[in-house]
């Protein structure tokens, strides 16, 4: 098990050699934020603790770019955490929105939007035969957790080091993302009580599954701990284990919902769970996630059953309108498209890497793709901290950054391609990280 400590350490270590990338505007807001914002953000691997320094702020976006207060302008690989497919500002969602606000901005009562959505939806992905609409991917997997819990009447629930479901309680044991990144096992204030029934399993390893558990909850594809694919037969077996156990299996696509393909990680990999997660992608960048699955499960929800779950801003119209705007424009060509540059990146990378002689490996999974400084094959979130540990991502980053090429500012996640992303933007990633290895190389 890699230490924590150790890899903190390296992290820092990694930070303070890095200069500070963002300008005075920006620096003098974070300032500001610093003072009446908790860490100055809200949502805290947006802080830069983990690459070093202090974040930019965004000004504005336009497709494949972002440009922050001091007018510098970003080739985004962050892009929302991968909510902005389209790219940033794209003119057709920004239409339906300012439609949509309009004809006013929330109701507390039914709108045409909601239908329209959730119809795209399930005719999507396969055998997922209604939706509920949240505003968040945390609720949506919260959601789950409840509804599988009320709908088998067990508690127990079984999720994987290193996949992140959002902040509810019972979910942020051994998450990844913002919680590995800050090196935290769990969070202070989580009772013990809230996490009691919550069983951490290694990713990639098909845990044993018993007649306790309500539910298995699983990112498909992992991509809050790096980019890390299902194992052949890892997805299978959790099908199985669930069925034989009368447990029921929950696919947390958030991430590659909508971005591997219409029919996300349960149509790519051929294995239907009973209930998925959808967010990111499916609000075209607003907030707005959903909870899916069969309908008869589905319908243990309130008002048509038992398990209470509500939102004022849920289904809110500005982002049905803006998801309804993003699916349209997701048909199968995009995919293909976005999957060909991601390619083209993932062997632009390798090429760069493997020139000025880093250790990395560049993961891809259709449109996702994922950087590790690590020689050795990164399965689970054990493997992704020991690669993590060398500081390697944090001094990637900053060249990068240097070169104006944006990063997630954590090693612990994904590079997020839009459809803004053409051939001149990868090419230019490309160039930017050739650069950035023999830095790497070099320090
Ligand atoms: C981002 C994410 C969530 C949480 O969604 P929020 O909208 O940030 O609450 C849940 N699951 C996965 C897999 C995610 O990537």
């Amino acid at each position: 098990m890699a230490d924590p400590g150790a890899r903190r350490g390296a992290d820092v270590q990694a930070a303070r050699e890095n200069v500070q990338i963002a300008g005075p505007r920006s620096r003098e807001l974070f300032e500001r934020a610093s003072l009446v914002i908790p860490g100055g953000v809200d949502s805290p691997v947006r802080a830069f603790r983990a690459v070093g320094g202090s974040p930019w702020f965004v000004a504005s976006g336009d497709g494949a770019h972002v440009v922050d207060v001091d007018g510098t302008r970003y080739l985004d690989y962050v892009q929302s955490w991968g909510a902005s497919i389209l790219g940033h500002a794209h003119p057709a969602l920004v239409e339906a929105v300012r439609a949509a606000a309009g004809r006013g901005t929330t109701f507390g009562a039914p709108t045409e939007g909601e239908v329209e959505l959730a119809e795209r939806v399930t005719a999507s992905v396969p055998g997922c035969e209604m939706v509920r609409f949240v505003s968040s991917g945390t609720e949506a997997a919260m959601t789950a957790v409840r509804l599988a819990r009320g709908a088998t009447g067990r508690d127990r629930i079984v999720k994987f080091a290193g996949c992140y479901h959002g902040h509810s309680d019972g979910l942020l044991a051994a998450g990844g993302s913002g919680v590995a990144t800050l090196g935290l096992p769990d969070s202070a204030g989580v009772p013990a009580g809230a996490v009691a029934d919550t069983v951490v399993a290694p990713y990639n390893t098909v845990p044993d599954i018993d007649e306790r558990v309500a539910c298995v909850v699983v990112e498909p594809v992992a991509a809050n701990m790096g980019l890390v694919a299902p194992a052949p037969g890892f997805l299978d077996g959790l099908r199985r284990a669930c069925d034989e156990a009368g447990a029921l299996l929950v696919f947390d696509e958030v991430i590659t919902g909508f971005r591997l393909g219409r029919d996300g990680a349960s149509g790519r990999f051929g294995v239907r769970p009973d209930l998925w997660c959808f967010g990111k992608v499916v609000g075209g960048g607003l907030p707005l996630a959903a909870l899916g699955g069969r309908r008869e499960l589905m319908e243990v929800l309130a008002p048509s059953g038992p398990v209470y779950q509500a939102g004022t801003l849920s289904g809110n119209p500005l982002a049905t309108a803006a998801g309804i705007a993003a699916l349209d424009l997701l048909d199968a060509e995009a995919y293909e498209t976005l999957a060909e540059r991601v390619g083209r990146l993932a062997s632009g990378l390798e090429g760069a890497f493997d020139d000025a002689g880093v250790v990395a490996q560049v993961p891809v999974v259709g449109t996702l793709l994922g950087v590790f400084f690590a020689d050795e094959p990164v399965g689970n979130y054990e493997d992704a901290r020991r690669a993590a540990a060398n500081g390697h991502y944090a001094r990637f980053f900053t060249s990068m950054a240097r070169r104006a090429v944006a990063l997630a500012p954590s090693p612990y996640e994904v590079l997020f391609t839009s459809l803004a992303h053409g051939d001149a933007e990868i090419d230019l990633t490309i160039e930017a990280a050739a650069a950035s290895a023999k830095e790497l190389a070099a320090s």
